[in-house]
């Protein structure tokens, strides 16, 4: 347990890593994976909050994962420069002044439109590399993409014809394979397969790296993973949604999050606690100050409504969450002392409170509550029991290895 490591240079708050964790779950998604499809890791929102260069330092040494995904070309430059080799893809739309750093780095771009073919067709002929890129297909999201049909087609047709474009990918993206009824993304599917078919046929264009499956879809729909599978929320051992089948498969949480009892208290019955007074006592309480708040990304959502953990036991948010400081019932945790770790994520004795629980709790949802997750909160990453990172936003990071 990392609150027991001498290393832990932290007191207030901070997430644990389980690196273990995240091995133990890509060696169940590369076991589920039909026709040994290419697993891209999605790191985008510094890994879900977890932190991508520390992740991706880890799997750039497993020969299932074949690159990484992420948001921004600001993030996929961050993994170039943390000196991480497989290539990263951008899976959103970037806007033309960055084209020219993403074909010097190897940063694989998303294309969807003609003046996105023109802009990095010229910028990869200045920067003297071939940028490599993946069409977007909409087949139902309507988010980016171009649309599977004759229009569509002759758009890969002209990205055919821009000589300093190497089109690596095309892919799709299913917006309700985590519900129980797949009907829709059976449509979706159809409607990608078909013209990827066409696009093969018609333009004799083989590209490399089909791909459309997202965590639900690799768990549930093996015979659409393709030639390669985009592996998100599983990655960190959290569920796409609670309609997700969980037979089959066992993911383990990599992230945990503690904080320590800053301050305990008596009150008497009739006191009023935190902003608001939402929370008043009706009886004499023993209350514990916990010194983390929403500036951490704790969701102010918990107020009254949360649990945290303290020896083992559930202690229950009282009255409003504040910015840096929340206050638990702590009346039947007569053990209780300052200095105390208070589990906020994660498991003490018979007890676990997931990233689930606290999105459920909060009106937010386990992969928001994730990276929102904020960067006042030093990262420590463990491996086989020992910590062998820290990652704390307002320094440098520091390496045990
Ligand atoms: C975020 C994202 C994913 C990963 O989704 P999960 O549900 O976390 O697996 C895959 N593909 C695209 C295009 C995404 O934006």
């Amino acid at each position: 347990m990392c609150e027991e490591m001498i290393k832990n240079p932290y007191r207030r708050v901070w997430v644990c890593v389980n690196l273990d964790a995240l091995h133990d779950n890509l060696r169940q998604i590369a076991a589920c994976r039909k026709n040994d499809a290419g697993i891209i890791a999605v790191i985008k929102a510094d890994g879900y909050g977890h932190g991508a260069v520390m992740l991706a330092r880890e799997m750039d040494e497993i020969p299932e994962v074949i690159g990484y995904a992420v948001a921004t070309e600001e993030e996929a430059v961050l993994l170039a420069d943390a000196g991480i080799k497989k290539p990263a893809m951008v899976l959103g739309y970037t806007f033309p002044e960055a084209y020219e750093e993403m074909a010097l780095r190897g940063v694989h771009a998303t294309v969807f439109t003609d003046q996105m073919l023109e802009d990095m067709n010229r910028a990869a002929q200045k920067a003297g590399k071939k940028m490599h890129v993946h069409i977007a297909v909409d087949t139902g999201m309507s988010r980016i993409g171009i649309r599977p049909d004759d229009e569509g087609l002759s758009f890969v047709a002209r990205a055919m014809q821009c000589p300093n474009l190497s089109i690596d990918g095309i892919f799709t993206h299913f917006a309700t394979a985590d519900e129980a009824d797949k009907s829709k993304t059976n449509v979706q599917y159809e409607k990608f397969s078909s013209f990827t078919d066409r696009v093969e046929k018609e333009l004799s264009l083989k590209i490399p790296l089909r791909h459309c499956s997202n965590s639900a879809s690799i768990l549930e729909l093996p015979d659409m993973h393709m030639d390669a599978v985009r592996a998100g929320i599983i990655l960190y051992g959290m569920w796409p949604s609670d309609e997700v089948k969980r037979d089959g498969i066992v993911l383990e949480p990599l992230l945990s999050l503690k904080s320590r009892i800053a301050y305990i208290k008596e009150l008497d019955a009739g006191q009023e606690i935190s902003y608001g007074g939402t929370f008043c006592t009706a009886n004499p309480m023993r209350v514990a100050t916990i010194p983390v708040g929403y500036a951490d990304g704790y969701p102010r959502g918990l107020s009254n409504k949360g649990d945290v953990l303290i020896a083992g036991k559930r202690a229950r948010i009282l009255g409003r969450v504040c910015m840096d400081q929340f206050m638990v019932d702590v009346t039947k945790i007569p053990e209780a002392k300052v200095g105390d770790i208070a589990t906020l994520i994660g498991t003490d004795g018979i007890e676990t409170i997931t990233m689930e629980e606290i999105g459920d709790r909060s009106g937010r949802f386990n992969y928001e509550t994730a990276c929102c997750l904020g960067k006042r909160i030093p990262r420590v990453y463990e491996k086989g029991g020992k910590i062998v990172c820290t990652r704390d936003y307002f320094h440098e990071e520091k390496l045990f290895f």
